[in-house]
């Protein structure tokens, strides 16, 4: 019989991962708290449930893709939620970034049920959701890691088990400081280039291919440039995860400078209205600062 797979939560993110699992040929169901986000499902062929509990009540493996912890908490435990119809020997994977803590209460909790959890965080950005490119790092057993295989192949090219029930969240923290320094670099120094009357287009071609180059300065440089603020990951989100950097970091004792100081600059951003801008929009703080203003038409 057909493994039946369902999908909840068709953001940014989880709409390019659905739409990858239908290409591979799945049989897929999905739910989103907006309902209109379904109906370009439908025409592709896949199935709509009424809440996430009918989802589960129908599906073998169940994807997640919202936004913060207590989202998945409502989807999974809450009314109507995944755990009210789980069936036994279900798999939950669960592509949200959220509290490491959390995930090993949720996993305990689906325990309960005879039902199985991984945490499969994801890295690449909109782009990487599109094109089924993702890096998946993943937390959980080793045999639900093996089952969740198929379905992790369509969606990402980086897949790597990396240890027990929440360390898939942990390492997803480890990549989001590299993000978001990486990011007030590529900031600070378009700003240098800026200033020094540098082309900046052709300043990019000159550093990206180098021992400089980034996923943040090739993709998001370009944007930058443009001035085209549009997310492919919202700076209200990015503060989300910082904010669980820097509370793992104190559990754990450990200085983060340059983590709180972009999560600081973010809260400037936030505070001027811009939370729903793209995170490449850091740029905007540096700017406000120095008074000088990188690209656009000048
Ligand atoms: P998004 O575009 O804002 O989408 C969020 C999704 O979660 C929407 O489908 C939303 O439903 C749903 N949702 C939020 N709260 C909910 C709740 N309480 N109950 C039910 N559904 C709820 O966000 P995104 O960029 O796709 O990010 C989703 C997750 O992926 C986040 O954890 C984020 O940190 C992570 N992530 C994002 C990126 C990126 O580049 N964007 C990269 C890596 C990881 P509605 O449609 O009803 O609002």
């Amino acid at each position: 019989m057909t493994t039946k797979i369902g999908f909840i939560g068709l953001g940014i993110m989880g709409r390019g991962m659905a739409h990858n699992l239908l290409k591979a040929g799945f049989d897929l169901t999905v739910w989103n708290r907006t309902l209109s986000k379904t109906d370009e499902f439908v025409e592709t062929g896949a199935g709509v449930a009424e809440s996430p509990s009918d989802l589960a009540s129908r599906c073998d493996i169940i994807l997640i893709c919202v936004s913060d912890t207590p989202d998945v908490q409502q989807v999974i435990l809450g009314e109507d939620g995944v755990i009210e119809s789980i069936k036994p020997g279900a798999l939950v994977i669960d592509h949200s970034t959220i509290s490491p803590q959390v995930t090993q209460q949720i996993a305990a909790r689906l325990a309960e049920k005879d039902a199985h959890m991984l945490d499969a965080p994801i890295s690449g950005g909109s782009e990487g959701a599109a094109n089924g490119t993702l890096s998946i790092m993943v937390g959980g057993e080793a045999d639900q890691f093996e089952r969740a295989m198929p379905y992790l192949q369509a969606e990402g090219k980086t897949i790597t088990h990396v240890g027990d029930h929440g360390a898939g969240q942990l390492v997803k923290l480890v990549n989001q400081i590299l993000v978001v320094v990486t990011q007030l670099g590529v900031s600070e120094a378009l700003l240098l280039a800026q200033a020094g009357g540098l082309d900046l287009g052709k300043t990019l071609d000159a550093v990206k291919g180098g021992a400089a180059g980034s996923w943040m300065l090739s993709n998001r440089g370009p944007q930058m440039l443009q001035r085209d603020w549009r997310p492919g990951f919202t700076i209200d989100l990015q503060q989300k995860d910082l904010r669980l950097v820097l509370e793992a970091a104190d559990e754990l004792g450990i200085p983060a400078l340059g983590t709180s100081l972009v999560f600081n600059l973010y809260r400037t951003l936030q505070a001027r209205g811009l939370g729903s801008e793209g995170n490449h929009a850091l740029v905007k703080a540096l700017e406000h600062i120095s008074g000088i203003e990188v690209g656009g038409d000048k």
